[in-house]
């Protein structure tokens, strides 16, 4: 086929997923699917009225889209499929957006799971070992898991620092553009060179404290490599906006400007912290 013709078919391609999308965002949201969002996802009732339309309206393409797969006994419930769905679309508020578009299937589990995992001890040695599992993702696995006890967790408390739905979906952010490296896709290249910029620095910060053993906002995990430190970064920019602006203002900024959200004004951080 010539060039001409696949880019023909691409725009069509294109054209009809968009109208498909916009007729499933324009479909009323079913009532019992409203009441396990404001159930079981502490953030939802604190967005303005505009962004839970605009939440909602994700999550009824998102879960068209995505297919749920129960393992080890999980049965797949209505639960289950909106309150993951409703909490990764809180990444896409604002944005244009392909819904995650390396992801087919999440596969859900009951509970964290033990699993092999390589932790760096220093920058040239790692050392291996099993560690307990909330979730993962790959760039080519075209997959997610997650453990359920996890995901119910980290959508009952907003203000934690953990939430494993927002670090997984993350790492689908960052593979939109191809490669695992803790850059998810940036409007323009001056946005990149100060991402990076601000990044690297930040990601050595961290993986000094680790090694010197002093207690950080971020959680340590991140200093694993620069994906995970993205992902790391994502879970406290939600859940802890206020200390991460005011401890890492420069990363903060970075991650506002990607997500064109500012979470410090529907955070519960500070309630938590009088
Ligand atoms: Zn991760």
């Amino acid at each position: 086929m010539k060039f001409s013709a696949v880019l023909l078919r691409c725009e069509m391609l294109g054209f009809f997923k968009d109208r498909h999308r916009r007729r499933l965002k324009a479909r009323p949201f079913p009532n019992e699917w409203l009441k396990i969002i404001k159930n079981n996802v502490a953030f939802f009732v604190r967005l303005s009225a505009k962004d839970q339309a605009e939440l909602l309206a994700n999550v009824q393409v998102l879960l068209d889209e995505k297919n749920f797969e129960g393992c080890a006994g999980v049965e797949i419930t209505d639960e289950v499929r909106v309150t993951i769905a409703a909490q990764a679309c809180l990444l896409l508020l604002h944005r244009k957006t392909d819904y995650f578009p390396r992801l087919l299937t999440i596969l859900v589990y009951p509970s964290t799971y033990l699993a092999d995992e390589q932790r760096p001890v220093t920058a040239e040695i790692w050392e291996e070992g099993k560690a307990f599992r909330a979730g993962e993702t790959a760039r080519t696995m075209g997959s997610m898991v997650l453990a359920w006890d996890a995901v119910t967790w980290g959508a009952a408390d907003p203000s934690d620092g953990k939430n494993v739905v927002l670090h997984e979906f993350a790492h689908q952010l960052d593979y939109e553009n191809l490669a695992a490296d803790g850059t998810p896709a940036l409007a323009t290249r001056e946005q990149q060179v100060s991402w990076q910029r601000v990044m690297r620095t930040e990601f050595a910060s961290l993986r000094a404290a680790e090694e010197t053993g002093i207690p950080t906002l971020l959680d340590t995990y991140g200093a694993t490599n620069a994906a995970e430190f993205f992902a790391v970064t994502v879970e406290a920019f939600f859940e802890r906006p206020v200390m991460l602006r005011a401890q890492h203002p420069r990363l903060y900024w970075e991650l506002q400007q990607y997500f064109r959200q500012d979470p410090v004004e529907f955070s519960t951080e500070r309630t938590r912290t009088a």
